[in-house]
């Protein structure tokens, strides 16, 4: 059966300077050894799949997602801590502790991996079908997640390949939900939150609205999706798939438009991996967080970060990154990769 969430230490450790969160996950159990720079490529590992095994040792070899918990989680469940119960309005100040400067906070939450049940079957081999189940599998999950207590946001993500910190080849997407927010969507919420007020526009809408006046940096649309490359891009090739209805929610997606977004992302995902050679990429979805306060300001959407720059001492140093692509080129290419 599903083996069970490994003991595991787990804290959130607060950056005083930068006013940000961290999470120590020493899960792995990793020694220092194990990250030494290896010299020579590592033998690939010929162990069997874990992730095969969770569809060969359960009766559910006929779905075609299943989702259990990280057996080696950054968020451990509440009842795993002391903390179990603890509601929204106050858990902010009392799971805290640790002084001024070397603040701390239990790292709970849940950490849930969606696993595909083909092994050798990646995104780009999806059908729209496939597309489909994905989100609905994701909007199930996220629906009940949303439920606990504990959680006030909730990231979905996919990994693909190594230097997308990809740990297995087994095709898997993630779903942690933790109970605060990070800085850099806290930015994002406060930019719709202040345009929505200065403007009485949705920030993201007023976006699409000017991306279609401008062209030059649609990749492809239909009824209900815009995928661009973003005027801003923080990597080359970086698009963003947006819905073309104001949608704070992701959860809320229906039947019609999950089918309409399977359709944009298939699309999408095989261009980016005919034109690029199959890169490495990630995918998350930024939506409104579930801590219930009112996020109708909010716009969500899907950005692919495919992996063919590297991120150098500036970017690090000064967190400005450079693209060496303009978007611009980078949708005009995108647009005419055949699939
Ligand atoms: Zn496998
Ligand atoms: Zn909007």
């Amino acid at each position: 059966m599903f083996s069970r969430i490994k003991k595991s230490k787990s804290e959130l450790r607060y950056d005083t300077i930068n006013k940000d969160w961290i999470v120590v996950a020493e899960g792995r159990g990793k020694r220092p050894e194990d990250f030494k720079n290896k010299k020579e490529e590592q033998a690939e590992d010929s162990s069997p799949c874990v992730f095969c095994n969770y569809f060969t040792h359960s009766n559910t070899a006929d779905k075609n997602f299943l989702i259990v918990p990280n057996k080696f989680p950054a968020f451990l469940p509440p009842h795993h801590s002391k903390i179990r119960g603890e509601s929204r309005a106050n858990k902010d100040n009392s799971l805290k502790s640790g002084n001024a400067l070397f603040k701390t906070m239990p790292s709970v939450g849940f950490h849930e991996v969606v696993i595909f049940n083909d092994h050798s079957k990646q995104l780009t081999d999806f059908s729209i079908s496939d597309w489909e189940g994905l989100f609905s599998a994701y909007q199930q999950k996220y629906l009940e997640l949303s439920k606990e207590r504990v959680v006030s946001y909730i990231s979905i993500f996919h990994n693909h390949g190594k230097m997308a910190g990809a740990s297995l080849n087994h095709p898997h997407s993630q779903i942690i939900a933790i109970p605060f927010f990070d800085i850099t969507l806290e930015h994002s919420i406060n930019s719709a939150k202040e345009f929505f007020f200065n403007k009485s526009q949705c920030l993201f809408c007023s976006m699409n609205r000017a991306e279609k006046v401008a062209k030059s940096r649609i990749i492809l649309e239909n009824n209900s999706f815009l995928a661009v490359c973003p005027f801003a891009s923080k990597v080359n090739f970086e698009v963003v798939i947006s819905p073309k209805k104001h949608l704070p929610y992701f959860e809320k997606i229906t039947k019609e438009e999950k089918s309409e977004l399977a359709q944009v992302f298939q699309v999408v995902l095989k261009k980016i991996s005919y034109g690029l050679n199959n890169p490495d990429y990630n995918f998350y979805l930024h939506t409104s967080p579930c801590d219930d306060k009112d996020y109708l300001f909010y716009h969500w959407h899907f950005t692919i970060m495919p992996r063919v720059n590297v991120w150098a001492g500036f970017e690090l140093g000064a967190g400005i990154e450079i693209i060496t692509m303009l978007p611009e080129k980078a949708a005009e290419y995108l647009k005419n990769v055949k699939i």
